[in-house]
């Protein structure tokens, strides 16, 4: 008999669907107990990686070595293994490469966007794997958008100058408006990223704080969700299913174990 446990604070996204990878964006109620989490789904926490995040452009490359090191991106061919970024309201991002067998994982807020850090991490997958940019998929999980992320012109001025031009901010009342997602969904397309390999979620952190952080909405330090990727070998007991009740929101999924 199937044990259903439905853990509908899960997103799923469309486009990581394969049956070798467990790619997923976690949300509020989740980040309080993730050991539970990690349980349901048969990782144990000695392999889950998550590296020191500092809003830099780094990516480092996950090898042997478990020790977590300064990165604000992680990709790896390694399997078994769950790299993960933690964000609250900053933009969360899994990659992987169908073909090469590359999974990736980026937190991006405003400075790492400025770095470029989806471009990095785009390019040293292509240098170090001869990935092309036609076979990675690239999923943005939930983060602030357009109606709550007001910024200077200062900081708008260094996320342009990595991403170039673009629909992803506006001006209101004399305030800028960005969208931090829809501008790495234009440093992706810039690397050759296919747009139907991109899937990008339309909830706002701040506009839902019963469902997620927000450190704008708290004014301060707050919990953590997280975006999880890996690569599997096997992945018995586990699918990852479309959720048939009407009553939730696209993008909103569940599993079943
Ligand atoms: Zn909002």
């Amino acid at each position: 008999m199937l044990i259903s446990i439905v853990m509908e604070m899960i997103i799923s996204p469309f486009n990581l669907k394969a049956f070798s990878i467990k790619a997923f964006f976690t949300t509020k109620p989740l980040n309080g107990n993730p050991t539970e989490l990690f349980k349901n789904i048969g990782i144990s926490e000695n392999n889950i990686y998550l590296p020191i995040q500092k809003h830099t452009g780094k990516v480092m490359m996950l090898e042997n070595d478990l020790s977590p090191v300064i990165a604000d991106a992680v990709i790896t061919k390694r399997k078994n293994i769950l790299i993960g970024i933690q964000v609250a309201d900053c933009v969360p991002m899994l990659l992987y490469d169908k073909q090469q067998g590359v999974a990736g994982a980026v937190h991006a807020g405003w400075r790492g966007t400025a770095e470029g850090i989806l471009k990095n991490t785009i390019k040293l997958i292509c240098d170090r794997f001869h990935s092309v940019p036609e076979d990675i998929m690239v999923a943005f999980g939930p983060s602030i958008r357009w109606c709550c992320y007001n910024v200077g012109y200062e900081v708008l001025a260094m996320v342009m100058k990595s991403t170039g031009s673009g629909d992803y901010y506006k001006k209101k009342n004399d305030i800028f408006y960005i969208d931090l997602a829809t501008a790495n969904k234009y440093q992706a397309i810039s690397m050759g990223i296919p747009e139907e390999n991109l899937w990008i979620s339309q909830e706002c952190t701040h506009c839902n704080p019963d469902r997620f952080y927000s450190y704008r909405y708290t004014k301060g330090p707050t919990g953590r969700q997280g975006g999880f990727i890996g690569i599997f070998q096997t992945h018995e007991g586990i699918v990852f299913e479309r959720h048939h009740f009407a009553d939730l929101p696209a993008g909103r999924q569940v599993f079943r174990q």
